[in-house]
């Protein structure tokens, strides 16, 4: 088959490689749509913890083959990858913490992912869908999870005011659930005005743009006090230090952005935050019990009663053949994008 191989930081190829055969208790997954992650570019760019790797964890497509111990049934399912692989043994996943595993895998980090034609998965791994739904949609079920875990974390109520830093596809994922679960008032900021633009037609109250207004001044001026619940999809630390001053005391801060590790924090944040009392959460992945969690079950409804817009979303589509030049210019930022949806069917 086809796939596109993280070789080396910066190396990506588009190359024959074996096609897996599912093991005991495994399917394999005929992949119909790919989403290029956020972590996939980081793993790009940054390089990785081991090659060669097929990246790639945001898919969708049809069942085509089952190992030994799988029901015949399941082949010509429709089917979303569940990324995390847990040990379900260690004492976090008995806990269901399944994301705190001692012992997990991760498909398209730690074992081969979906820049692929097929990929090998556990059985539950394969997030099982009707077959009404467009691939291109159901590519987007992982990161939309991952935003309704961090509102889970921040104990969203219907009726509460929010702020999103951050309107890349995680920001904007969340702004998406604070709509439909009915946040009183959405408050989004992000230094590119088209990343707002979606944000306002999805559901986005006020947008502020950091480079070009005061962000803690406006959120104070439209919120008092400031948000109930302040979500960090940036991972930027001048970012990161916003949150408390835009957070009402007793409000809640849930940080998803993955910071840069040769960065410190100066401890007045935690002055801030004992005086005002403000919870910070952290958000690793998207799971609960019982496994993969509500997150996936309700980003699934949301998706068929057409509450959820992933067609906003997406940006850009290319043959998985043309991934290494996408990457290219990703590296270089020279492609603008939201979500880019990769096709292996069209792959020359
Ligand atoms: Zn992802
Ligand atoms: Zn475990």
């Amino acid at each position: 088959m086809k796939a596109a191989v993280l070789e080396n930081r910066g190396v990506l190829t588009y190359k024959d490689v074996p096609t897996p055969e599912p093991g005991p208790g495994h399917v394999r997954l005929k992949v119909k749509a790919i989403s290029i992650c956020g972590s996939d570019i980081k793993r790009y760019v940054d390089g990785h913890r081991m090659y060669p790797l097929i990246l790639g964890h945001e898919n969708s497509g049809v069942i085509d083959c089952v190992g030994e111990g799988v029901r015949e049934s399941y082949i010509g399912k429709h089917a979303a990858i569940i990324p995390l692989v847990p040990c379900f043994e260690c004492e976090q996943c008995q806990r269901g913490y399944y994301s705190a595993c001692h012992n997990y895998s991760f498909i398209g980090s730690r074992q081969s992912g979906g820049f692929a034609e097929f990929v090998d998965l556990p059985e539950r791994n394969a997030f099982i869908l009707p077959d009404d739904l467009p691939f291109e949609y159901t590519a987007l079920i992982e990161p939309s999870t991952v935003a309704r875990h961090m509102l889970a974390l921040g104990d969203f109520k219907r009726g509460q005011t929010a702020v999103v830093l951050g309107a890349g596809s995680i920001g904007l994922m969340i702004v998406q659930w604070l709509r439909i679960l009915g946040a009183d008032r959405i408050i989004v900021t992000d230094v590119l005005e088209e990343n707002l633009r979606i944000a306002s037609n999805i559901g986005a109250h006020v947008t502020l743009n950091p480079s070009k207004v005061d962000v803690i001044k406006e959120v104070q001026k439209l919120l008092g006090d400031g948000a109930d619940l302040t979500l960090e999809a940036t991972g930027v630390p001048q970012v990161l230090e916003q949150t408390l001053p835009i957070t009402r005391p007793r409000g809640k801060v849930v940080l998803a952005g993955n910071q840069p590790l040769d960065k410190s924090l100066r401890l007045t944040f935690i002055e801030t935050m004992i005086r005002r009392e403000i919870s910070l959460i952290g958000c690793f992945m998207s799971y609960s019990a019982p496994f993969p969690g509500h997150e996936w079950t309700e980003t699934l409804a949301a998706l068929s009663n057409g509450s959820l817009d992933m067609d906003a979303l997406i940006s850009h589509r290319f043959p998985l053949s043309k991934a290494p030049e996408v990457f290219e210019k990703i590296g270089a930022h020279q492609l603008a994008h939201q979500k880019i949806i990769l096709n292996p069917e069209e792959a020359a």
